[in-house]
């Protein structure tokens, strides 16, 4: 404050303040019982702003804030009345403005009863609040800090408590995979020897095959110089017949006569099972050749048809032929023609009078570089379970049906292998009591335009 200011206002309580502590550093107020103000030094006034104005006479708590006002009313005054004295208390002043103002308070009555009044010393206190207020955000912050620390040490805790869970899942699963690596080893251990054995087993199955294919042959050989050996006395047989029959030997009587043709045509049959013995041997023992060449199957069928129509005459059979003239198979031709010859004289051996045989050719697009020829028939058919053994040798279905002499079991295995000895195959299909198609398929040979 200005000295000349100072000096002004002095002037006003000069004779109240002594100098001394008028100027002194600390704010001073005196007041009565009553709480009206008696003396305020020059530094108080300063203070709070009142510089100039005169507060004696008025009531303490002009110079309160709202909440110290309460604080003087309930604690700070009655302490004074009953202690006489208070010191080191934090009150915050109100200064002219409004604003607040700490300060720590040491008060002292003086007198006693009505006329009693209380000095009042007022120190300041502009850092403590700051400090107050720091410390509290300290606090805070230590509070804060310490909730956080106890959070992340719970989760650090469930963390840990993660791991060791994990920890033991992982000790099972190792477990556990040593197990299976063990059992694995066992197990490779049996592969192993499995293997072994299949090896071994392999080798002992070749080594069968072979004798058996040894065995084959050399049945098929037996058979075919046995084949060949008795067609000599079987021709002899039928030339003596006919010898007597001529009547070189004399007169023959009709019985002998029918005797002698019955001789004739069993040694026919005798015949022509040993000659078809000795082609299934031959073809088993690989010994036949096959002459390839491209066979238009239109022609092949046209051939054959002379062979066998006196039988459809003679059983009043219909033959219908439907045979694309680019048919063409990559075959021998005269294996062909023997095949297909067996095939209509099944049809035709198995079919009633009055029936109808259909040969006709066709061709896939899932197979490009097959020809396919059907023989079907109105015929007996044959049975589901019998279906598949009509191509083993010597095999004939419901004989009663037929008479055995007509045939030798043997033409569908040599057909099936002839076509097989030329990269095809022979397959039958039937209904019982409807008919039959046998349906021969051959390597082709593609039409130049690719079309039929
Ligand atoms: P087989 O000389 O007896 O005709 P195959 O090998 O040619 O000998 O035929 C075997 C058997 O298959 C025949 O006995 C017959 O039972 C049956 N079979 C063949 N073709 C036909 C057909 N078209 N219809 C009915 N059965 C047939």
């Amino acid at each position: 404050m200005p000295d000349t200011e100072h000096s002004a206002d002095s002037a006003a309580h000069a004779q109240q303040v002594p100098d001394l502590l008028d100027r002194a550093p600390c704010g001073f107020l005196s007041f009565h019982d009553d709480g009206r103000i008696r003396l305020v030094n020059a530094t108080l006034l300063q203070m709070l702003d009142y510089t100039g104005e005169n507060l004696e006479g008025r009531h303490i708590e002009t110079l309160l804030t709202v909440g110290t006002r309460i604080f003087y009313q309930t604690h700070w005054f009655p302490l004074l009345r009953m202690h006489g004295r208070a010191e080191e208390i934090f009150l915050l002043l109100r200064s002219r403005q409004g604003e607040q103002v700490g300060v720590l308070a040491n008060a002292a009555r003086r007198g006693s009863g009505d006329s009693a009044f209380y000095d009042c010393v007022f120190m300041q206190v502009r850092e403590r609040q700051k400090y107050e207020e720091e410390l509290l955000r300290a606090r805070r912050a230590a509070d804060q800090a310490r909730d956080e620390v106890t959070a992340q040490k719970r989760a650090l805790e469930e963390t840990n408590r993660l791991l060791a869970a994990q920890a033991e899942e992982l000790e099972l699963q190792q477990q556990q995979l040593h197990e299976q690596t063990v059992e694995l080893e066992l197990t490779g251990e049996e592969l192993r020897a499995s293997n072994d054995e299949l090896l071994e087993r392999t080798e002992e199955l070749n080594r069968l095959r072979v004798v058996a294919e040894d065995a084959n042959r050399a049945k098929s050989e037996f058979l075919a110089v046995m084949s060949h050996e008795l067609r000599t006395p079987l021709n002899a047989i039928s030339g003596y017949a006919d010898l007597i029959d001529m009547g070189i030997h004399g007169p023959v009587t009709d019985a002998q006569h029918d005797a002698l043709e019955r001789i004739k045509r069993s040694q026919l049959h005798l015949l022509r099972l040993i000659n078809e013995v000795l082609n299934l041997a031959r073809i088993e023992a690989g010994h036949i050749d096959y002459d390839i060449e491209d066979v238009a199957l239109a022609k092949l069928v046209q051939d054959v048809m002379p062979m066998v129509e006196p039988q459809l005459a003679a059983k009043r059979l219909t033959l219908e032929t439907a045979v694309a003239g680019s048919a063409i198979a990559v075959a021998d031709r005269e294996k062909v023609q023997q095949i297909v010859l067996n095939l209509l004289s099944n049809a035709i051996k198995f079919t009633p009078a009055g029936g109808r045989i259909t040969v006709r050719t066709a061709t896939r697009d899932e197979v490009p570089d097959t020809v396919f020829l059907a023989v079907s028939d109105t015929g007996i058919g044959i049975a589901p379970n019998k279906l598949a053994a009509v191509f083993e040798p010597f095999v004939q279905v419901d004989v009663s049906r037929t008479t055995r002499k007509e045939g030798t079991g043997l033409g569908l295995a040599i057909s099936r292998d002839l076509a097989r000895g030329m990269g095809g195959d022979l397959r039958a299909r039937s209904t019982e009591g409807a008919g039959s198609t046998f349906t021969l398929s051959l390597p082709r040979r593609a039409a130049p335009s690719g079309r039929e």
